[in-house]
């Protein structure tokens, strides 16, 4: 057992110390994304006129037969590594879905040491409303109405921002000769804008298959720097995430911001303790409601007149603001799919291993090892407040005792950490709610007659 007597108590502990380890070759992947390709990507994205799930699959050069054809061929010649298929669906006439129809989602898998999976994804459907987003949020309460799926809705920003991030990060990590150890999945859904159904169709057939899905990184609307009311940050963009405080959506956020942070420092990554902007969504929520991680990158400044509208066009982007927000995807995806898997910390029954042992007074911890670790790094922090406020790197053990330190007050986690400094998402310990349903209510007597 590993026993740090030195620390009196948590809160004179180590203080947060960044890494200088930082990993050459995920650098290089963060390098090598194109501001130029990506341009020429959302140019080839526009020039399909629309891509709207319920237009016309017949034409090879115009809506949504031609655009999913036109990904699939792209990704498919990047390199023999990546195992390209259209993931394919018949959804059923309902709400949206003005006809049965087929609904194809564009995958693309590049295989790594182990079968845990990582995504990157957007959407590559396109929409247009009457008066567009803006008429929305600007109040107007008539009920939406779709234009017809064949009219233009080019949908450079919403979300063909999502979906040349998407394949920019497939090109750079399957040409790049690095090998992963998670699988990596660049994922173009399909049907978002009719109620997330590409997403909700993988994400159940996922759930059903037992496969498992560590994180999805979801980018949708992240090509633009320059809200309608004259706003602009080029410097920032957000990241949205379902709760409560601890969930592994939200480690995923925080993860993303700890190391999008070192590897592209000039970018930074806002977090939002929500799932994602009042009445909107995105598909990152199709994966929580089947229980996945997953988190959605929004712009820092969205301009709604363009959104949902012909307006959506290529003026409407900035590739050099795109290509930022794909490096800070870059860099999360490939630290995450080099590192082990995160420390499991529950036992048999699901309940988190920590307690107060020896003393009754300190804090122990234990998990069951990560294959791949040759370390681990412990988190902690206030049991008040959404950040990690101290951590510690201890050597290949797999339990812990910080003495005099009452876990009342504070959450801890844990991460596995390999030879090079890949780093996990940390597992917290976190005690799960009971609910009535599960411990039954009060059993009571009648009453004696009150005289
Ligand atoms: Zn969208």
């Amino acid at each position: 057992m590993l026993v740090f007597a030195c620390l009196a108590s948590a809160g004179q502990g180590a203080r947060a110390q960044p890494p200088t380890d930082l990993d050459p070759r995920v650098a290089q992947l963060v390098a090598g994304i194109s501001q130029d390709r990506i341009a020429a990507l959302l140019r080839k994205l526009e020039s399909f006129s629309t891509r709207n799930t319920m237009s016309s699959p017949a034409s090879s050069t115009r809506g949504i037969g031609a655009a999913r054809q036109w990904i699939f061929d792209e990704m498919k010649g990047f390199s023999p590594r990546l195992q390209v298929s259209f993931d394919t669906y018949r959804i059923a006439k309902q709400g949206r879905i003005t006809r049965d129809v087929e609904a194809r989602n564009v995958m693309a898998v590049l295989p790594g040491r182990s079968a845990r999976r990582i995504y990157i994804s957007g959407h590559y459907d396109t929409v247009a409303v009457a008066g567009g987003q803006n008429a929305r949020n600007a109040g107007s309460t008539q009920p939406i109405t779709f234009a017809d799926p064949d009219s233009s809705a080019p949908g450079v920003n919403d979300d063909g921002s999502g979906v040349a991030l998407t394949m920019e990060l497939a090109r750079v990590f399957s040409t790049s000769g690095v090998e992963f150890d998670a699988t990596l999945v660049f994922m173009c859904h399909v049907a978002e804008e009719q109620g997330l159904m590409g997403a909700k169709l993988h994400a159940q057939k996922a759930a059903k298959e037992r496969i498992t899905i560590d994180a999805v990184l979801n980018n949708d609307i992240v090509g633009n720097d320059r809200s309608g009311n004259g706003m602009i940050d080029g410097a920032s963009i957000r990241l949205y995430s379902e709760g409560p405080e601890d969930s592994p959506s939200r480690e995923l956020a925080r993860y993303v911001q700890r190391w999008a942070a070192r590897y592209v420092p000039s970018h930074r990554v806002r977090l939002f303790s929500r799932p994602d902007r009042f009445s909107r969504s995105g598909d990152h929520t199709a994966y929580n409601q089947y229980g996945f991680a997953a988190v959605g990158f929004r712009e820092s400044r969205e301009n709604f007149s363009r959104q949902h509208a012909p307006e959506d066009t290529f003026e409407g982007v900035s590739p050099a603001y795109l290509a930022q927000n794909s490096r800070v995807n870059a860099a999360a995806a490939a630290t995450l799919a080099l590192a082990p898997p995160a420390p499991i910390i529950v036992n048999d029954k699901g309940q988190p291993t920590i307690n107060r042992a020896p003393s009754g007074y300190d804090a122990h911890l234990q998990w069951k090892p990560s294959t791949g670790a040759s370390a681990y790094r412990v988190f902690w922090r206030e049991a008040w407040g959404p950040d990690w406020q101290h951590e510690m790197l201890v050597g290949n053990v797999t339990e812990v005792t910080l003495p005099n330190t009452l876990i009342d007050d504070l959450v801890f986690g844990v991460a596995a950490v390999d030879a090079v400094g890949h780093e996990s998402l940390v597992s917290v310990y976190i005690a799960p709610m009971s609910t009535a349903v599960e411990s039954g209510d009060v059993k009571t007597v009648p009453q004696p007659d009150a005289r």
